[in-house]
């Protein structure tokens, strides 16, 4: 079932969550183990990101480096179709441009339509750690709009050949990012919003929001939007400090703030323990907000988490 026809249907904010593929040569295990502990709460989908290639210098024989190209988690789409078959549970790809031509995505996409899923979370993905900035693929796309067109014109059976014979359309429902605290690289929050819309206006039915601490931020956002004349449902992503080491980490890796009140409450812990117990709760209230707002789902970013997760949902679902 469609992400949008979960919150159509819904009469009450609904539980999903996402995780990451686990480090290559890993069992899928560590998948099923991060996911058991949270079916009691029902999630309506279960997001699961992709990880594009790094590329690694290893010292060869005789001193030279050789430069090499590593997936750390690939299995994106495996991941996805254990889950349903498992859980019996919507689980959504994140499908993203960067190192994909127009034909891999095409093809991708073809992948998962036979799979029967019918959900894809639509991104740019970020510039690998050699590039100074998103480079894309030679005939791929440099923007997460140009990708949402891609999967609307595959849903209206256009594929990139004009002459193929019995076309089936695709049937996806195409979701996209969004920034309560800016996109990093965009000049200001006005020009984030006018390419959000962009992507909405090309196709995508829905938005998860980068992981924010500050309700408010997010409520802003939300105004801002609306007044833009985005009208799709805006899903809140919400993330469980755990660690003391978060909080200098997460605002380098995704651009967000950490509150000064949470902030003063981790610094004021001995150990990761009590950080653990401070984040719970700061989640708590968060969620308890945003239900009290009538938002569409809380999304948790579960990272692995689940213990965490299911102590937060158990206190709000
Ligand atoms: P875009 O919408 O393309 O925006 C990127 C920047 O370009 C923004 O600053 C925007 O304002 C600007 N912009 C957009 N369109 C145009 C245009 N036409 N002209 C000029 N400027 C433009 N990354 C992964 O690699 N894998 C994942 O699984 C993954 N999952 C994510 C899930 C969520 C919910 C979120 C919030 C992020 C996720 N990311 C993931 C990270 C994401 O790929 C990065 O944040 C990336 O830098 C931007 O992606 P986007 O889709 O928002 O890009």
């Amino acid at each position: 079932m469609k992400v949008i026809d979960h919150i159509k249907q819904a009469k009450s904010t609904l539980f999903s969550i996402e995780i990451l593929p686990p480090l290559k040569g890993r069992s899928i295990q560590s998948i099923f183990d991060g996911i058991d502990p949270l079916m009691e709460f029902k999630p309506s989908f279960v997001d699961v990101t992709y990880h594009r290639e790094e590329y690694l210098y290893k010292k060869r024989e005789g001193g030279y480096l050789e430069k090499v190209s590593i997936r750390k988690r690939p299995g994106t789409v495996g991941i996805c179709a254990a889950i349903i078959n498992k859980y019996h549970v919507d689980a959504v790809p994140h499908i993203i441009c960067g190192g994909f031509s127009k034909e891999e995505t095409e093809n991708a996409l073809i992948d998962l339509q036979f799979l029967d899923i019918d959900n894809v979370l639509a991104l740019r993905g970020d510039s690998i750690k050699s590039e100074p900035e998103f480079i894309p693929e030679p005939n791929g796309h440099g923007y997460a709009i140009d990708l949402v067109k891609q999967v609307s014109q595959m849903n209206k059976g256009r594929y990139i050949e004009e002459d193929l014979a019995h076309v089936a359309p695709t049937n996806f429902c195409i979701g996209v990012a969004g920034y309560p605290e800016k996109h990093c690289e965009a000049p200001n929050m006005i020009s984030d919003i006018k390419y959000l819309k962009a992507k909405i206006d090309a196709g995508a039915e829905y938005i998860v929001t980068q992981m924010f601490f500050d309700n408010s931020k997010y409520f802003e956002f939300v105004n801002k939007c609306r007044e833009m004349s985005i009208n799709v449902p805006i899903i809140p992503g919400l993330k469980i400090i755990t660690t003391k080491k978060q909080a200098t980490i997460l605002p380098k890796i995704f651009k967000i703030d950490i509150p000064q009140p949470l902030l003063e409450q981790i610094d004021k812990c001995k150990t990761d323990a009590e950080v653990k117990e401070v984040g719970i709760e700061w989640c708590i209230n968060q969620s308890k907000e945003l239900i009290k707002s009538k938002t569409p789902c809380l999304h948790f970013y579960t990272m692995g988490a689940a213990e965490t997760t299911r102590r937060v949902a158990s206190a709000v679902f």
